[in-house]
């Protein structure tokens, strides 16, 4: 299994590091806007949608007018093409946009561009390197400390963004239980994909993706909305509508992240489509989920509907009836299997995280219909993080394990974090 978690951590930027950081921003800022109105105008009148067209285009031009390294470039230039992707997605949909514009003060780095530590680390900028302290709390059980303490978590990249004077890192990082598996491409298999409020997204391959970087956010917009609306007056009524724009943009950017990553799983485990459940209904049937989530629900499918086509991977929904209460290994359906994030299944006593569990049902309810529709070409099982489960419920171990055993399901369950306050019930 894999986690995918965001450590947002507050930096102690030492004095004369503080102007090579802002101008570093600053001419990242100018890459991304600079790639932005190129792509958006295009090439021949179509938009240019292509990272390496784009780098191609616009590399050594940007090198000259900054001094930012060659990575922190093309990561300026590949932000920037991210979101007229998404622009040119809302065209297609008859939705109105514009050319993207980025006005916030952050970058983005990965392990060429920075040294990632457990307490400190090191950014290029435009003025070679500085080291920042990280500013943690003495609580070892307290975000973000509890995945920094973590050896078992890996850097992947980060995003550094400094906020009303002050600098934060929201490192992405990652923790691999047992081994990966072999890319599968033998046949045709589909990606279970259960959506929820504290993991946005669980795979049936056994991948989470946190919201805890969404809800924090959204958290922080509520605050900063509330606290405005006391205020009452024009220009306060007038700043409620900047909070909109700027938390669209940040959970936009946010929910790009998450698309590309779960077609990438599909795309490595050779899965022909992903399976979402059925997004109409989907404030009823997760009450706890607030308007913005439903909105990111939503946008997510959206996102990964649009992307997932360009590798010849088809996104679909199916209804969701029951599929957090069913058993994915005996198929027994009952609302007591599931206690919060835990499921134990009442008949046979198989244990999991509940959203790994619905993510399984929801791929293998796809199965089901499209079987039912004696489709020739219909994909034939699920996708999990060992093994396949095929439409009788049968777990398929892959040909290089040991035996019939699906194996997360013996391992501990998913860990238990303290995070009582919007824990799903
Ligand atoms: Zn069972």
């Amino acid at each position: 299994m894999e986690y995918r978690r965001t450590a947002v951590i507050k930096l102690d930027v030492p004095q004369d590091a503080d102007s090579p950081l802002r101008e570093t921003v600053e001419q990242f800022k100018h890459c991304a806007n600079t790639a932005s109105e190129w792509c958006w105008h295009g090439d021949d009148g179509y938009h240019v949608t292509s990272k390496a067209k784009a780098e191609r285009a616009l590399y050594d031009q940007l090198r000259d007018e900054t001094d930012l390294t060659a990575n922190l470039v093309q990561k300026g230039v590949r932000r920037a093409v991210e979101a007229v992707k998404s622009g040119v997605a809302r065209l297609k949909r008859g939705e109105r946009t514009s050319q993207p514009y980025f006005s916030a003060e952050s970058a983005v780095y990965d392990k060429r561009s920075a040294t990632f530590h457990r307490d400190h680390v090191s950014l290029s900028t435009v003025n070679g390197r500085v080291e920042c302290d990280y500013i943690l709390p003495d609580d070892p059980n307290r975000h973000p400390r509890t995945y920094l303490d973590d050896e078992d978590y890996e850097f992947r990249m980060a995003t550094l963004q400094r906020r009303d004077g002050e600098w934060f890192l929201h490192a992405s990082m990652r923790k691999v239980e047992a081994d990966d598996p072999e890319p599968y491409t033998e046949h045709r298999t589909v990606l279970g994909v259960d959506i929820g409020v504290n993991n946005i997204a669980v795979s049936s391959t056994g991948t989470f993706w946190s919201a805890d970087e969404f809800n924090h956010w959204r958290r922080e917009y509520e605050k900063r909305r509330g606290s405005l609306q006391q205020r009452g007056t024009r220009a306060a009524h007038e700043a409620i509508g900047g909070v909109g724009r700027k938390e669209y943009g940040r959970f936009e950017i946010y929910l790009h992240g998450v698309a590309n990553e779960l077609i990438e799983e599909a795309v490595e485990y050779g899965c022909s489509h992903i399976v979402f459940e059925d997004l109409t209904h989907i404030r009823e049937n997760i009450p706890q989920a607030t308007w913005q989530h439903v909105w990111a629900f939503r946008r997510l499918f959206q996102y990964v509907e649009y992307k997932a086509a360009e590798h010849g991977v088809e996104a679909v929904q199916v209804p969701p009836n029951h599929t957090s209460q069913r058993c994915s290994t005996c198929g027994c359906t009952h609302e007591d299997n599931r206690d919060g994030e835990h499921f134990e299944c009442l008949k046979c006593g198989y244990q999991n995280h509940a959203d790994y569990n619905a993510a399984k049902n929801i791929g293998f309810r796809y199965l089901r219909r499209r079987q039912n529709a004696a489709d020739g070409g219909a994909p034939v099982d699920v996708r999990l993080n060992r093994g396949t489960l095929n439409v009788s419920g049968e777990y398929v171990p892959p040909a290089t394990t040991d035996g019939g055993i699906e194996r997360e399901s013996t391992r501990k369950p998913y860990p238990q974090r303290a995070r009582s306050s919007d824990r799903a019930k």
